[in-house]
């Protein structure tokens, strides 16, 4: 099969390279460290299949689009995106379909929001509706710091148009794992899970970002966690699409917190995850074309199958990250990191200089993966080859998944 995978992301290149190893693959735009990328736009290519990775495109309907052209297609529409593109619609379908998840209110007016968040107890969490490039949660023990979010989101200011509906949700307490339900419109398969690292720095201290690092497996979560999460959260919300008239077909990307009182839903993402799809997808063993092209013709193959190891990945990023980055720095040491035993390095935010040398041009620069026995082998592993790696102010944490390879 030829697969046209569409986003410039780790998570592309990760797409990318497990697609490959059965199928031709076309990367629309890629970037310079993606093989095979093409600035061709996916309505002008030709393929058997199209995997869009990013959530943007599908909320403005790229999928929708590639269909009525007849491709096959996997990733949600518009309408089903809006899962993602409409914390407040979510929070309602989540509702219906009976899914456990935080007590919330939507608003659009500053007196109702405010009035609101003082029934609430600290942590107070504040959402824009919208999409916000990952920035628009606030998780935070200030009363009037959620106060001041409410006006900045709802005024505009501070997300336009995405804040201009704002959710108020209770606050959950708990470890958090992400799982990956690959959708045919009625049934779900689910992927190995995977934990991700948001804060910048070790410890989990700093700021939030998109990820700075995720691991797969996840200690102490099991079949029996996996199957609890598909029966009670992904088939009811399944259904609750089908019946608005909805059949979605792409990754659901559960985002649970485990509380004291069970597994609660905090989010749905629309996609794979980034960085986790660069932990859980090189563990495949099945055919992960096969698996997503059954899925988007509504007809879902044999469960996939995953290796008995571990996969770690390491985001190397710029200086200054999640806020003002430094780029345009020559990335020295990416083939040695490649070269090294059980490594795997997915080119994010590069572009390439005058020589063919590849530079940083963004936040998240590379994800490199090791893969090994368990996870201290494949946390030994990324960390070896990330060594290799070096340009001026890299960031990157040195404690991904050291809880779990203890
Ligand atoms: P979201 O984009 O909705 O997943 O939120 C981003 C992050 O904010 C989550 O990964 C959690 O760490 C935190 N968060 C979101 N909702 C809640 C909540 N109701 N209670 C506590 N933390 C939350």
């Amino acid at each position: 099969m030829r697969v046209c995978v569409v986003g410039s992301g780790g998570r592309e290149h990760a797409l990318a390279v497990v697609l490959g190893r059965h199928h031709d693959v076309v990367v629309t735009p890629g970037n310079p460290g993606i093989p095979g990328s093409t600035a061709v736009p996916p309505e002008q290519l030709d393929a058997d299949l199209f995997v869009i990775g990013p959530e943007a495109p599908l909320v403005d309907g790229l999928a929708d689009r590639l269909r009525a052209a007849g491709r096959l297609v996997f990733g949600p529409g518009a309408d089903g995106a809006r899962l993602e593109g409409s914390k407040a619609w979510m929070k309602e379908l989540l509702v219906e379909a009976g899914v456990p998840t935080a007590a919330y209110g939507a608003f659009t007016e500053a007196e109702g929001a405010v009035a609101f968040l003082d029934t609430m107890a600290p942590p107070y969490v504040v959402k824009t509706d919208g999409l916000a490039a990952g920035k628009g949660v606030l998780v935070t023990e200030s009363l009037v710091d959620a106060q001041a979010a409410v006006h900045d989101y709802l005024s505009g200011a501070a997300f336009g148009d995405a804040g201009r509906t704002v959710v108020i949700e209770e606050g959950l307490s708990g470890p958090e794992i992400s799982i990956f339900a690959v959708c045919d419109g009625t049934r779900a398969v689910a992927l190995a899970p995977a934990q991700d690292h948001k804060r910048l720095g070790d410890g989990d201290t700093g700021p939030n970002t998109g990820g700075m690092g995720a691991f797969s497996p996840v200690p102490g979560v099991g079949d029996d966690l996996v199957d609890l999460v598909m029966r009670e959260a992904v088939e009811p919300t399944l259904a609750a699409l089908a019946a608005r008239g909805i059949s979605y077909r792409g990754v659901l990307f559960a985002g649970l917190m485990l509380t004291p009182n069970g597994p609660k839903m905090l989010e749905y993402n629309v996609r794979f995850g980034d960085p986790e799809t660069q932990v859980v997808l090189p563990r495949l063993t099945s055919d992960l074309g096969e698996l997503l092209a059954s899925a988007a013709r509504g007809d879902l193959g044999p469960a996939p199958t995953f290796d008995d190891g571990a996969a770690v990945t390491v985001v190397c990023a710029s200086e200054g990250y999640p806020r003002d980055l430094r780029t345009g720095d020559v990335i020295v040491g990416l083939d040695e990191a490649a070269a090294a035993e059980g490594a795997t390095v997915f080119c994010a935010g590069v572009d390439e200089g005058p020589d063919g040398e590849l530079r940083t041009s963004g936040g998240r620069v590379l994800a490199v993966t090791g893969q090994g026995v368990d996870v201290a082998e494949a946390r030994s592993r990324a960390y070896d080859a990330v060594a290799c790696i070096t340009w001026p102010g890299m960031l990157r944490r040195t404690d991904i998944a050291s809880r779990a390879a203890d």
